[in-house]
């Protein structure tokens, strides 16, 4: 019953799929996120569509796209990892495929999908992180997504952790993201090899021999296949990403932090120092309660889900 179509465009990947009415996909497909040219990733959202719904046809169509969306959810404002400004994302597509389309924050539609479906079922106040070649983040509050006066609320991945450190694309320095994201990974595997440390041997190998192709998902694959050093960075951004959800919980008081995207494939390697560091740096511990961090029932899936879902009670 009620099937949509969701498709969910990140810094690198587009991944689109077939989804039932109780979040299960049916059918999925995914391709590289092209470069620098929105009508290129319009063109590559309409292809996988167009696929899905060859078999699957007539169904409502939701994208979360990795960039900020407007109140009214036709215009992407601004991307730091796309080419979207003041785009109007929304119309495009809607042109391209002659049907509705809902457009919604990347974020924002993997929270959904775990509140209604996942980690967070049921939550009152619930903060989702996901961590991929950025970090995105939103807050569902009694069964609602909260967008802000402006629609670009949780924007917690530019939240300055560290003032004059690593460069973000959102233009400013020292972001959550730059230390805690798929690309935080990527960076620090690329410096050490860069720097012709012996711990990054297995990296190089990993990406061909050539240092610029070395990925956060290197990183974590060869981490999950005991990598020391790779689970070295693991651990790194696990500490970040335990220090911002400490700054979350001061601001938010949610009751559980749920964390997906790509990352969290690495699963325990990150969550433990992230738990281990929001218990040693939230605000007032020993006479608050805590809320627990888990990790994104629907994995790395949760942003076309909720994307679909989203669409499904939009139309
Ligand atoms: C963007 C967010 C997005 C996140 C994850 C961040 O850099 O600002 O809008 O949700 O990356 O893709
Ligand atoms: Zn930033």
């Amino acid at each position: 019953t009620g099937l949509a179509i969701g498709v969910d465009i990140g810094g690198t990947k587009v991944a689109a799929g077939v989804v039932d009415g109780a979040g299960q996909v049916l059918a999925e497909d995914t391709r590289p996120t092209p470069g620098d040219n929105p009508r290129e990733v319009e063109r590559v959202i309409a292809e996988l569509v167009r696929g899905l719904a060859d078999s699957y046809p007539a169904v409502p169509v939701g994208v979360g796209a990795a960039g900020w969306l407007d109140l009214d959810g036709g215009t992407v404002l601004f991307s730091p990892h796309l080419a979207w400004r003041h785009e109007p994302l929304r119309a495009n597509l809607q042109a391209l495929l002659q049907r509705p389309v809902l457009v919604a924050n990347d974020a924002d539609a993997a929270a959904w999908a775990e509140w209604r479906f996942g980690a967070g079922r049921g939550q009152r106040r619930l903060v989702c992180i996901t961590l991929g070649t950025g970090i995105g983040g939103a807050i569902i509050t009694d069964g609602r997504i909260e967008r802000g006066n402006w629609g670009v609320a949780g924007e917690f991945g530019h939240q300055i952790l560290v003032p004059g450190g690593h460069r973000c694309e959102c233009g400013n320095r020292g972001c959550w993201e730059q230390y805690a994201s798929g690309n935080a990974l990527g960076r620090e595997a690329r410096e050490l090899a860069a720097a012709h440390s012996p711990v990054s041997l297995e990296w190089l190998r990993a990406a061909g021999g050539q240092a610029r192709d070395i990925t956060g998902a290197t990183v974590t694959r060869l981490a999950l296949a005991g990598h020391a050093a790779s689970r070295d960075l693991l651990e790194d951004a696990g500490e970040w990403l335990g220090i911002g959800l400490a700054n979350l919980a001061a601001a938010l008081d949610p009751g559980m932090f749920v964390i997906g995207g790509g990352l969290c494939e690495a699963g325990s390697l990150l969550l433990e120092p992230a738990r281990h560091a929001f218990a040693r740096n939230l605000t007032g511990r020993g006479f608050r309660p805590a809320a627990p961090i888990r990790l994104a029932a629907l994995g790395p899936r949760a942003g076309l889900v909720g994307a679909a879902d989203l669409s499904r009670h939009a139309s």
